[in-house]
């Protein structure tokens, strides 16, 4: 852990604790510091990042640490992650919805191999600071270890195509949910916010076959991104819990994107978790900003015409000169800040909706996910020193941290029938 001034007087009180010595837990230091140690005791994980994007940026190092803030650096390195207190993490194998044609679906499963490949690389590149994750039991081994147990997650089925053999393959190369659709319908399912089709057929035919296979591998199906329609026929079908790997409570934040009190009983009833992402047009609903919108829409269609998507653009020099626009965008057009108070406010929704054992966290970290007060993942602690201000203890700041999900998890492994 890096050790910076403000924190001293934390760590004092940390060691005062530790030593088992009485020390009034009334003070704000006390509640910072027992927040920090059950944060370092819990197994934490966060079930959503888009880091693996970064990963393919020619440059960017995941072994190497970058100041949080720092232009490019991201919201995490393995060395970042260490010292947050982060021990595991789903990394998303990304790939945004494209035509829904043979070929379409040919160029996506290419591109989720390239992210794949890239993956394997990690692994192979940084043995002493991370680890393929599998199963809890390769999260708990790694965290042992000392190193951060990185595992898979499939955002939008698109890769998959129409091939139920791709479902096992993806299963194979490591991937443990399936994050059925995006931000547009696909063949599996329609998705909550395609404006194109506004119509919400929910689970196509294929789709059913998909969580049935989903089902017997033993892989998640994570039912963020889904229409509420998906949601329940994915529901009404699935014999195991899902997991919405990153969503919030839409009676507090009115975003289609995030899952109503019906939906919440439903998973609570599944046995399901809904990870609680921490993006703030989830958290709080942003006020019109219609230039914000305007001058963002011209920027991403300039990036589209010119590079082909974010993620055709190639050289660092190019990517800095886009990053520093979409930066002037955001001054020049502020939205108001969100806080992690304020996602703790869904966190308390949740609990007192459908109980301590059904809710964790998946940050969206290095794809829009971050709070001013949580920018990266050095400052997750924020998150359970709020918690513990709210009167939390540790046994719930451990199931919220990971306890919840990894249990999910293991049943969802418990009840496969492989073929
Ligand atoms: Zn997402």
């Amino acid at each position: 852990m890096k050790i910076t001034s403000s924190f001293v007087p934390v760590l004092a009180v940390a060691a005062l604790l530790a030593s088992g010595l009485a020390v009034p837990v009334h003070s704000q230091a006390a509640t910072e510091a027992q927040a920090q140690l059950w944060h370092e005791r819990a197994l934490t994980v966060d079930t959503h990042c888009d880091t693996p994007f970064k990963l393919l940026e020619k440059g960017w190092d995941i072994g190497r640490y970058h100041k949080t803030g720092e232009r490019g650096s991201g919201c995490q390195d393995l060395p970042r992650m260490k010292e947050g207190g982060l021990d595991a993490s789903f990394f998303a194998v990304f790939v945004g919805q494209g035509p829904r044609t043979p070929e379409g679906h040919a160029r996506a499963k290419k591109k989720a191999d390239a992210i794949l490949d890239a993956m394997d690389a990690m692994y192979e590149e940084y043995p002493g600071l991370c680890g393929r994750a599998l199963t809890p039991a390769d999260a708990r081994r790694l965290e042992q270890e000392g190193k951060r147990a990185i595992f898979i997650g499939m955002e939008n089925g698109y890769p998959i195509g129409r091939d139920p053999a791709l479902i096992d393959y993806f299963y194979r190369r490591g991937v443990r949910y399936v994050t059925l659709a995006h931000t547009s319908d696909n063949d599996i399912c329609d998705s909550s916010t395609d404006r194109r089709d506004p119509e919400d057929r929910g689970l196509s035919a294929w789709g059913r076959q998909v969580v049935r296979r989903l089902n017997e591998l033993g892989c998640m199906i994570d039912v963020s991104h889904v229409s509420d329609r998906s949601f329940s026929d994915v529901l009404a079908l699935t014999r195991a819990p899902v997991i919405a790997s990153h969503s919030c409570a839409r009676a507090l934040s009115d975003s289609p994107r995030n899952l109503t009190d019906d939906m919440l009983l439903a998973l609570k009833k599944n046995g399901g978790v809904i990870q609680l992402c921490i993006l703030n047009d989830y958290i709080k609903q942003p006020p019109a900003n219609p230039g914000r919108d305007q001058a963002f829409a011209a920027l991403w269609k300039k990036i589209d015409d010119v590079y082909g998507g974010w993620g055709g653009i190639k050289n660092k020099a190019d990517r800095d000169r886009m990053e520093a626009e979409y930066d002037a965008i955001d001054a020049r057009y502020p939205v108001p800040p969100v806080h992690v108070k304020d996602a703790v406010d869904h966190i308390d929704h949740i609990v007192k909706l459908i109980g301590i054992d059904h809710v964790g966290i998946g940050t969206d970290f290095d794809g829009g996910g971050g709070l001013a007060d949580c920018r990266d993942v050095t400052e997750l602690k924020n998150i359970t020193i709020e918690l513990a201000r709210r009167g939390y203890n540790e046994e719930q700041v451990a199931k919220i941290w990971g306890g919840n999900f990894l249990r999910v998890m293991q049943q969802v492994m418990d009840l496969a029938q492989k073929k």
